[in-house]
């Protein structure tokens, strides 16, 4: 299978003729190979964006809405075939991509067709004047996304910019390239307008790169690592162009004696290993009060033990492999460095082995908030315990980091849970649960995790430039 870039509303094969292989996590092996694209394609995607940029912005919202509409009952159709293909390209247990991921893209793209018709521009009547504020959408925008979410993320991209008014050249993660390309397949099939999403396959440096310094480029929106995102503020700053940056996280969860955690234990496993932790809201330092402490990790490794881990297409499977050999080696290597630390591992900490890249649940504890194991994103289904006496400990614990993505808290006194939440410095908070998700809502992190928000009208204000025009009302009749 030969996945192409989709530009102008054609598959394209790469300018220079280059192919990357792509593997099923699972089996380390290559089934596929997908474009390994240039500047050249680049240049292609975004003139056939800016090509179709007039006729796109000039419908009605309405319309526009229609066809994402129209793009999301198409997926829908096919969604069992998306959540095979998601399964395989990423190692992800089926029942993950089939009940939630895929049926979440879905949602993305009915959401912001909603948002589209929603989006009214604003007035301001004053004692003298009306001020009014149009937004408009930007021009070519692009969108660059990871490997872990793939059209989960790529759809929660590209559905606000459409449904503003923006043509799109999109760039998934050539790690997992499958879905994103069958999504434009699909756009074509159901005559989505040429040239409005177009997708260019390739490596981060030579395509993300060239998008980003791409002088038509107005916007990009960009999920993935930090040192990732900082190189694109870099090459974006200078050119004062608008980043939207969802990257990486280290994310608490603070566990006190007075919540009801035995009753929570399967949600507190999940935040910590659901898609073998590769999630950038996933739990990985869980902070837990003295008291229930040894107790806690006692439940949570015999929890961990009993994650079926396995082929990720097995219905029962509860977690599957690591994406890829480079993610296996930065996730074994973390797991060397903790025990040179000096952390105990209670459960895994090791390769699993089978072929295809599996690491197995791994519970670690007895290292402080200064070591590289607490501060480091490991993205892995690896997560460390650290005991706190207090509120003000676990705090100190939970914001000791140069993230702040995403927290939960877990406990049955209210003040306590609301005071904890905003000391928090964190972009996201939930309260005895885990990874309750809003379309509406603000979606994104704080310092090392990013700048900016997506979700509901967030995003759409992202994507347009608002152009304020102000009206003087002369009161004196005539
Ligand atoms: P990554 O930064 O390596 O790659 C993300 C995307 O950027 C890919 O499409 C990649 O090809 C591209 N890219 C790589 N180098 C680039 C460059 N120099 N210029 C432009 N584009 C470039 O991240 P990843 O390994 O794919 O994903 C995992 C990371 O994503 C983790 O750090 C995770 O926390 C983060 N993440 C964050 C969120 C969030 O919402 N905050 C969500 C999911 C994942």
């Amino acid at each position: 299978m030969r996945l192409n870039h989709w530009i102008d509303g054609t598959a394209r094969p790469p300018a220079s003729d280059r192919w990357l292989e792509v593997f099923a996590p699972a089996t380390a092996s290559a089934y596929a190979e997908v474009a390994s694209g240039d500047g050249d394609d680049v240049d292609a995607a975004v003139a056939a964006a800016e090509a179709a940029f007039a006729d796109w912005s000039g419908l009605p919202n309405s319309a526009r809405a229609r066809w994402l509409e129209r793009l999301a009952q198409a997926l829908e159709e096919h969604a069992d075939d998306f959540a095979r293909a998601e399964s395989r390209d990423a190692g992800k247990p089926i029942r993950l991509a089939r009940d939630i991921e895929i049926p979440r893209a879905v949602a993305n793209l009915r959401f912001f067709a909603q948002a589209a018709t929603q989006f009214a521009s604003e007035s301001h009547h004053g004692e003298t004047g009306l001020n009014y504020t149009l937004r408009r959408p930007l021009g070519v925008v692009a969108t660059i996304s990871p490997w872990n979410l793939p059209l989960y993320l790529f759809t929660w991209k590209i559905a606000p910019a459409l449904a503003a008014g923006n043509t799109v050249v999109a760039k998934p993660s050539e790690v997992t390239p499958v879905s994103a390309t069958m999504l434009a397949e699909l756009a074509a099939g159901i005559g989505f307008p040429s040239g409005v999403l177009n997708l260019v396959h390739g490596l981060g440096p030579e395509v993300g790169e060239a998008l980003v310094s791409h002088r038509s480029v107005k916007a990009v929106s960009f999920t993935g690592s930090t040192a990732v995102g900082r190189r694109i503020a870099g090459i974006a700053g200078p050119q004062l162009k608008k980043v939207s940056l969802e990257l990486g996280g280290k994310n608490p969860t603070l566990v006190f004696a007075d919540s009801a955690w035995e009753d929570h234990l399967d949600t507190l496993a999940r935040s910590a290993f659901q898609n073998s932790g590769q999630i950038c809201l996933c739990g990985s330092r869980m902070l837990v009060e003295r008291r229930i402490y040894h107790a806690f990790r006692d439940a949570l490794v015999e929890r961990a033990l009993s994650l079926q881990v396995g082929d990720p297409v097995d219905p029962d499977t509860d977690m599957g492999p690591l994406v890829s050999q480079a993610h296996f080696d930065k996730v074994t290597a973390a797991l060397r460095r903790a025990r040179d630390e000096g952390g105990q591992v209670h459960c895994g900490g090791s390769a699993i082995d089978r072929p295809g890249w599996f690491v197995a649940p791994t519970v670690i504890d007895g290292l402080g908030p200064d070591c590289a194991t607490n501060r480091e994103e490991i993205f892995g289904p690896v997560v460390t315990l650290q005991p706190f006496d207090d509120e003000h400990e676990a705090l100190a614990l939970a914001n000791a980091s140069d993230y702040g993505l995403a927290a939960s808290v877990w406990t049955r006194d209210l003040d306590r849970a609301h005071r904890v939440a905003a000391a928090l410095r964190c972009g996201m908070v939930w309260i005895n649960t885990w990874l309750m998700r809003d379309l509406r809502t603000p979606f994104g992190g704080m310092e090392a995790s990013g700048l900016g928000r997506e979700g509901g009208m967030e995003a759409m204000r992202f994507f347009t430039e608002a152009r304020n025009i102000g009206l003087l009302l002369d009161p004196s009749p005539r």
